[in-house]
């Protein structure tokens, strides 16, 4: 069988520990068989980028500028812990938040749906992908704690000095403060890719903030949204067939309690934080998630939702044998390789990537899996394999439908 051919490369950003395990091995069973593959290759694993001044992980951001599809495997952001242990010369920021911080984007994170792995909510049918802001609000908050009596006042000082005043609070006794501020430009972006990625998956898409009690700051984000969907979305949603919903966020809550899914959840970042472990954790796995980060330029950044499984790659370093679920890591392979058949106009390969995708959840499905899917699955006497047990049984189905 001829190799699927590929125009222009993808950016591909290797990791750490045992998911690093585990991207050598999708490659070697799954991609390299079937696809010619053209990558750039740059590696991010936490000693490269110590070696690197954390240059290489700046540099594969750029690149993913210049050929719009990056895909990434779970990095370590170190702590005071992995400072010890790989001897770093600082403590290296997320490489997440770097590439974010250059690409300026959203991550949209969504449950890979099996059955056998049920979520908890039972008329959940459909994935609920939720895109979190991931700018400002609590998170770049300043706080104050005050005791006894005295006036708490929000204050702004224009460039020519004018100063405009609102009265917080008179306290008569101790209590907190927070000040807390976001930018009509990243919620401009933050909008922008939740609507360009609706239209993308065609999926519609939901907003939601609590502005009738938050009348300026809530109602920005909503007023924000509303004026780019009727400016520069709202044609091309009625052409794809979605729609864009508004709600406040009690409400939404409870719609999607109720929901079969099946849709984009855009949350507020302190929103999104809590909601997308909710609906992960109500899906099944964090093993099972699929994050994917979208810039309003159009670029695309596709990874797993969770971390390098560092106790995993300790059993692996002693020789043991580990059952480490890699379909979110799959799923990051398969939708850069969609993206860029997309992109170029390359049918083969977005078939494939279907191809890939289908095999993984028919493994599952038939009844073999890892060890944390055979611990919550409805099927019955599930196989268990391991770490490279189970790539194996997607190539062989791959190689069986392909
Ligand atoms: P983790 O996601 O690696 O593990 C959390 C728990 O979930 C563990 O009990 C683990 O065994 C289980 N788990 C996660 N993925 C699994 C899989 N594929 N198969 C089976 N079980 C799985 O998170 P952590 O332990 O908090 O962090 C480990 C490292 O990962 C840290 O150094 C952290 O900085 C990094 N991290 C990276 C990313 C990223 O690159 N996107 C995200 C989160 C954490």
């Amino acid at each position: 069988m001829e190799k699927i051919k590929m125009q222009i490369p993808i950016v591909e950003m290797d990791g750490d520990e045992m998911t690093r395990i585990l991207w050598a091995m999708i490659k070697d069973h799954l991609i390299l068989p079937f696809v010619d593959l053209k990558t750039e290759y740059y590696d991010l694993g936490l000693e490269h980028r110590n070696e690197t001044d954390d240059q290489v992980t700046v540099d594969s951001a750029m690149a993913t500028k210049k050929y719009k599809v990056a895909v990434k495997c779970a990095t370590i952001t170190p702590n005071a812990a992995r400072m010890e242990e790989y001897d770093l010369k600082e403590m290296w920021k997320s490489p997440n938040g770097t590439i974010r911080a250059i690409l300026d984007g959203t991550v949209f994170r969504a449950p890979i749906v099996v059955k056998g792995i049920e979520p908890c909510v039972k008329n959940w049918k459909k994935p609920i992908t939720i895109a979190r802001h991931a700018y400002g609000d609590v998170y770049k908050g300043t706080e104050m704690k005050v005791s006894g009596k005295g006036k708490a006042e929000l204050v702004f000082t224009a460039e020519d000095g004018t100063e405009t005043r609102e009265l917080i609070h008179q306290f008569e006794g101790d209590g907190i403060i927070q000040g807390m501020h976001n930018l009509s430009g990243s919620i401009a972006s933050f909008a922008r890719s939740c609507f360009a990625y609706a239209l993308d998956t065609k999926q519609d898409l939901w907003f939601a903030t609590k502005d009738t009690i938050s009348k300026k700051y809530d109602h920005t984000f909503k007023d924000i949204f509303q004026e780019i969907f009727d400016a520069e979305y709202k044609k091309q949603f009625e052409k794809a067939g979605i729609t864009y919903f508004y709600t406040l966020i009690d409400d939404a809550v409870a719609r999607v309690m109720k929901s079969e899914g099946g849709y984009i959840w855009a949350c507020k970042n302190y929103d999104g934080d809590v909601m997308s472990d909710m609906i992960s954790s109500a899906f099944g796995s964090l093993a099972m998630m699929t994050s994917v980060l979208v810039s309003p330029d159009g670029y695309y950044e596709y990874e797993a939702a969770h971390g390098t499984v560092q106790r995993h790659y300790y059993k692996h370093l002693k020789g043991e044998e580990t059952s480490t679920n890699s379909v979110a890591t799959i799923f990051a392979w398969s939708g850069a390789l969609r993206k860029r058949g997309e992109l170029d106009g390359n049918k083969e390969l977005q078939d494939f990537a279907d191809c890939l995708e289908k095999a993984t959840i028919e493994t599952i499905e038939g009844g073999q899996m890892t060890k944390d899917l055979a611990l919550i699955t409805t099927i019955e006497n599930p196989m268990v394999l391991n770490s490279e047990g189970f790539i194996k049984a997607v190539a062989e189905r791959i190689s069986k439908n392909f």
